[in-house]
Order: structure tokens, then sequence, then C-alpha cells
């Protein structure tokens, strides 16, 4: 069981309706619910591997990893730094909960795949491949709940409150704009 090291990139040229695109094509959690001022995307990747050890028996070589890793900050945003900060410090808390399971990964999908060794191994190659394949994706996607508990009405709230209320502000003059999506 392996995990590669997480890396991502930062963006701040899309305006509030990209944002917004973004978040809502993509399985994850809406950040500050239904508009995107910011986003953050990690694509889940898995590589299995059953091979035989040195007594013939069957041994599970698993990589995990993230892919497309980017972090997204509205462009309107940038008016006013401390809205910026605010939204930037939230999706660096989603990048945190993204980095530390990865780095948890290893052991936590090693218990994981402990309990369903004798299982994987009775069925033939391609059935154990897919199996494994299929439950990986499922047990490393289990981060989705810590994004959505992280994501809270109180969270919500106070990101509306910070800053002079810049954020509610902006999103009332950006609708009297029709530049809301
Ligand atoms: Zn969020």
């Amino acid at each position: 069981m392996r995990a590669l090291p997480l890396t991502y990139i930062e963006n701040d040229a899309g305006d509030v309706r990209a944002v917004t695109a973004l978040n809502r094509n993509s399985s994850l959690p809406l950040t500050q619910n239904s508009f995107g001022l910011g986003s953050t995307y990690a694509e889940s990747h898995v590589i299995v591997s059953w091979k035989k050890d040195a007594q013939g028996c069957p041994a599970l070589d698993l990589q995990v990893s993230y892919q497309k890793t980017a972090v997204h900050i509205a462009s309107e945003l940038k008016d006013n730094a401390c809205a910026f900060e605010h939204v930037h410090a939230h999706e660096m808390n989603h990048l945190a909960i993204y980095r530390r399971w990865l780095e948890e990964s290893p052991q936590r999908m090693g218990e994981f795949f402990k309990q369903r060794f004798e299982s994987l191994t009775a069925l033939d190659s391609l059935s154990r491949n897919q199996e494994t394949i299929r439950l990986a994706l499922v047990e490393f996607g289990q981060v989705r709940a810590q994004h959505d508990t992280f994501d809270s009405e109180a969270e919500y709230d106070h990101n509306q409150a910070v800053c002079d209320r810049f954020i509610p502000k902006m999103l009332d003059r950006l609708k009297a704009e029709g530049k809301l999506p």
C-alpha cells in the first residue's frame, strides 16, 4: 500500500460563474452553499496489482493518489484581501482534509483489504482486479463525509459574517448586475 504525495495548483482567474460551474460539475461538495466562491478539486486515482510473493501466495500492491488537484478562488474576491484570504483559508482546509486522508490511506486501506483478502483471492484474476479497484475507489472516496462535515451551516454563516459582510454584499451586487449563474 502506497500513497503518492499531494501536489496542487492554485487559480484565481475564473469568476463566480466559472467557479460555480466547476463545483456543480464535480461530485465534490459545493462550497459556500450554492455559489462557487472557492473550489477544491481532487481526482481519486488507484493502481491495483495482484502479484505472487516469494512463497507463491497472492499479494496486493496498491497505490493511491490525487490527480488534477486544483484550488480555485473566484476572481471577484481579489477586490477584498480579507474576503479572499478567508475563502482561501476555507479551501486550504479542504485541501488539508484530502492530504491527511491520503497520508492515512496506506494503513487504513491495508486494514480494509486485509479483511477482504480471502474473498478477493477466491475470485479469478480478472474479477479480482475489477473488484479490488471498485472497492479501493469506494473506500478512498469515503473522505467525502469529512468535507460535508466541514461545510457546515455554522461555517457558511461564518463566511457570510466576516470582512464586514463583504461576501453577501458582493453576491447581491453580482446578482443585480446579472453576473450570477
Ligand atoms: Zn467548503
